[in-house]
């Protein structure tokens, strides 16, 4: 039978949630679609061992409600996975959510209708549901890249996906074990693994520029004070440029002496986040002698960390700008090749050929091992949303249209598919800042759209492609202009095979992005149409 409701949200995860709470607020009848048999969304999907978010727990949190904020009590300045979880779901207890959701329903087709300006929403199992706005709030690292390498199910050893780790614990203990990926969650598998394995293959393409979390528990103090100005600071933190609100530049990098810039990079490097790094001179992110700063003293660090010199040389990376890709946080990565039991595979040496029977191959030499761990990422931005059909007017499908590159204007909807709003979709920050508080922008800025609609009596809404290939042209601009031009990571699709390229998140900064948001809003939504 089929369900109408006015407002369907897809996913169930901080978005979603949020989503869900807002169209309530709206008085509207609301329903969410989840995948997954309960909410949390990239924090119910993944749970492999030492996954540790790398925003601090303070941060990484809703800001919407006071009372939320000041009764939750983070016990880390980092939160591992669990602890992340179990925030969402006091969340979804506290506000009543889950009776607005229902879950284990993946949702396969989703089609407008140019005659009612209605979406039709099928779900995997036949569930059909008839919505006037759909927000799909389905996360920008949130489908795996499909494994593409040779002869993977081949291997008659145990193989485990990062995205999709087993519900029991997998003992590792005395096991030979290769890890593939040095992104993220590469680096926290391979930390959590060498404990315990009689042997860890560490097989590296690409390295990763990773600091130390400096985790910590937090004390009651701490947590005092955080809360006794909680909600100014993330009012300040909403307009800063990553969201963290971090100390800004104050000079330029070839200005500084290098006795200042040592000082600068240490104090960043022992207090701070290291997304700090980005704001820590104003041309480190525009000009590559500038740049290279960040990554010399880096590297110095990389060399102090590791004994063997020459293995600190290949784990240092050289092949990219600084802030590129992303840079990871560590509790102990770089020593565990100080230990007998771990080995670097250095593919960019010698090549991966093929995961064999026994192990895998590079044009070196042959390895064996009992356990296969991927950690090769994800098909970022638009892989959760080319895994729906979207069938958007004229029949056309958003995979189709997305082939030469994902466009949208201001991250919200993509042109021709009208009444369709996206979250932290193309071109917005997302992922380049505390995505907490882009969501919460995103979901908040959607939810005016809707109640401004609902008002006025507009039954559509639809990006102009003007605007919208305006605001992708401004964005790739900046990608020219700044040390993205020399970008090869998922944030321009360079990680898929055959994925067009194109800069994914908006470089602007969460503040002037909310700023030109903003904007458009109070000028009646300029560069969408809308019609009754
Ligand atoms: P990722 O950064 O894309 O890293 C994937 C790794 O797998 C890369 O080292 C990549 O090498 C390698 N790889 C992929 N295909 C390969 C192949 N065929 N052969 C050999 N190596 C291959 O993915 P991720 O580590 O899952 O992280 C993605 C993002 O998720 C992060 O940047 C972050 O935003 C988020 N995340 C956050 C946390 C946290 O909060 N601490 C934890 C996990 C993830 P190449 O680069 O050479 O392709």
């Amino acid at each position: 039978m089929t369900k109408t409701i006015d407002v369907l949200v897809v996913g169930a995860g901080f978005a979603g949630m949020l989503a869900v709470h807002n169209m309530r607020k709206l008085g509207l009848s609301v329903l969410g679609v989840e995948k997954g048999a309960d909410v949390g969304g990239t924090w119910y999907w993944n749970t492999y061992p030492g996954l540790r978010c790398d925003v601090e727990s303070v941060e990484y949190s809703y800001s919407w409600d006071e009372e939320l904020q000041q009764d939750w009590v983070w016990s880390e300045r980092y939160s591992a996975q669990p602890e992340i979880l179990s925030y969402a779901q006091h969340v979804a207890d506290r506000f009543d959510l889950r009776k607005d959701f229902v879950f284990n329903q993946k949702v396969v087709t989703t089609v407008f209708s140019d005659k009612d300006n209605t979406w039709t929403v099928t779900t995997e199992s036949g569930e059909v549901f008839v919505a006037r706005w759909v927000i799909m709030a389905t996360g920008a690292l949130s489908a795996p890249k499909k494994v593409d390498i040779a002869g993977a199910s081949s291997f008659q050893g145990e193989s485990y996906f990062s995205t999709d780790w087993p519900k029991n614990p997998v003992d590792f203990t005395g096991k030979r074990v290769a890890v593939v990926g040095t992104g993220s969650t590469g680096i926290q598998l391979s930390t959590f693994i060498a404990k315990t394995a009689a042997e860890l293959f560490v097989l590296q393409r690409t390295p990763s520029w990773t600091v130390p979390a400096n985790n910590q528990p937090l004390s009651a103090e701490y947590v005092a004070e955080v809360k006794k100005t909680y909600a100014s600071e993330r009012e300040r933190k909403r307009h800063s440029m990553d969201g963290l609100g971090l100390p800004g530049p104050v000079k330029s990098a070839l200005e500084a002496t290098a006795d200042e810039r040592e000082k600068h990079y240490q104090f960043i490097y022992d207090n701070l986040s290291p997304f700090t790094f980005f704001g820590s001179y104003t041309d480190v992110l525009v000009d590559d002698e500038a740049n290279q700063t960040i990554s010399d003293f880096l590297a110095s660090k990389v060399r102090e960390r590791v004994k063997d010199q020459a293995l600190a040389e290949k784990l240092i990376p050289k092949s990219y700008p600084f802030g590129t890709r992303r840079t990871c946080i560590d509790t102990g990565y770089y020593e565990i090749f100080n230990q007998d039991n771990v080995h670097l595979v250095d593919l960019l040496e010698s090549p991966l050929k093929q995961v064999t029977a026994t192990g895998f191959e590079t044009e070196a030499a042959n390895y064996d091992v009992d356990i296969i761990v991927y950690a090769i990422g994800y098909d970022a931005f638009t892989g959760i949303l080319n895994d729906v059909d979207v069938i958007g007017l004229g029949g056309e499908n958003l995979r189709e249209v997305w082939k030469q590159g994902a466009k949208t204007y201001m991250g919200a909807m993509s042109a021709g598919f009208p009444n369709l709003f996206l979250v932290t979709g193309p071109q917005s920050p997302s992922v380049l800042s505390n995505v907490v508080v882009s969501l919460e922008q995103h979901v908040e800025w959607i939810s005016g759209a809707i109640e401004y609609l609902e008002k006025n009596k507009f039954t559509r809404m639809e990006a102009s492609r003007t605007a919208q290939e305006d605001w992708v042209a401004a964005n790739n601009f900046l990608g020219e202009v700044t040390v993205h031009r020399n970008s090869g990571s998922w944030y321009v699709g360079a990680n898929v095979a055959g994925k067009a390229r194109v800069v994914l998140p908006a470089l602007m900064g969460v503040g002037p992005f909310r700023a030109a948001c903003t904007e458009v809003a109070n000028d009646n939504y300029k560069g969408f149409i809308l019609a009754s």
